[in-house]
């Protein structure tokens, strides 16, 4: 579970990515009571708008892209391309990707940590079927990973299903919840916090869904920015 995937697709003189250490050494295998595990969703307005589930494994995060996102209801099965592990410390990025591979605004939707419900997290893997319990924000209690057998250009198709418990019902979280767990920031405002005069001009992605959201968002980013300028300083929002 190298990061090499992950850096052959992306330019780190352009992309404020993290590029990410290879762990030194294969992790051992963990032991129950151990540290908790990080887990994060990553909302990610790419040339289609998906989440990304990233659980911690083995120092890199496990990383599935999921167009619909987590639903809280059992009854639906929400596809989940197997994607490249990404570096453990991608897990609390947040921002915007000018150009190259994955060109878009990230959010960081939820984090928190993840248990494995299985003794063996690797068989548990290879078998196709991860069972596992989530603590973040948004995201509580008992889920499950299913491979299937198609693949897309993406990676291995996968399926996010919530078990029923506690935190199982028909609420639409990405709806009700929609912000950062970070900064609480939509999407606008991330790229408020960018400069949003070079998107104008560099904008990745131009048609489908995605490019018919872009104008509205960079028009409200550039409302927010302009406001902030206006504002006396110390009514100005600091970081921190
Ligand atoms: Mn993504």
């Amino acid at each position: 579970m190298a990061l090499d995937e992950y850096r052959k697709k992306r330019d780190f003189t352009t992309s404020p990515e993290p590029k990410g250490q290879a762990p030194k050494r294969r992790a051992p295998l963990r032991k129950k009571k151990s540290t908790p595990l990080f887990f994060c969703v990553q909302k990610h307005l790419a040339s289609h708008l998906h989440y990304d589930l990233r659980l911690e494994w083995n120092g890199v995060l496990m990383s599935w892209a999921i167009p619909k996102g987590p639903s809280l209801d059992p009854t639906v099965k929400r596809f989940a391309a197997h994607v490249e592990d990404h570096p453990r410390e991608y897990g609390t990025f947040e921002g915007v990707i000018p150009e190259g591979y994955g060109a878009g605004i990230v959010m960081l939707w939820d984090e928190g940590t993840w248990t494995p419900e299985v003794e063996d997290v690797e068989a548990a893997l290879a078998k196709g079927d991860l069972k596992f319990s989530l603590d973040g924000y948004k995201l509580k209690g008992s889920w499950v990973l299913v491979r299937t057998r198609g693949y897309d250009r993406r990676g291995e198709s996968w399926l996010l299903i919530k078990h029923r418990d506690f935190w199982s019902g028909d609420l639409d979280i990405t709806e009700f919840a929609p912000l950062s767990v970070k900064s609480e920031h939509d999407f606008p405002a991330i790229l408020a916090t960018e400069t949003p005069a070079t998107w104008r001009t560099n904008r990745p992605v131009v048609g489908g869904e995605t490019g018919a959201m872009l104008p509205g968002i960079i028009e409200q980013a550039a409302q927010l920015r302009a406001a902030a300028e206006r504002a006396p300083k110390r009514t100005r929002r600091s970081k921190k």
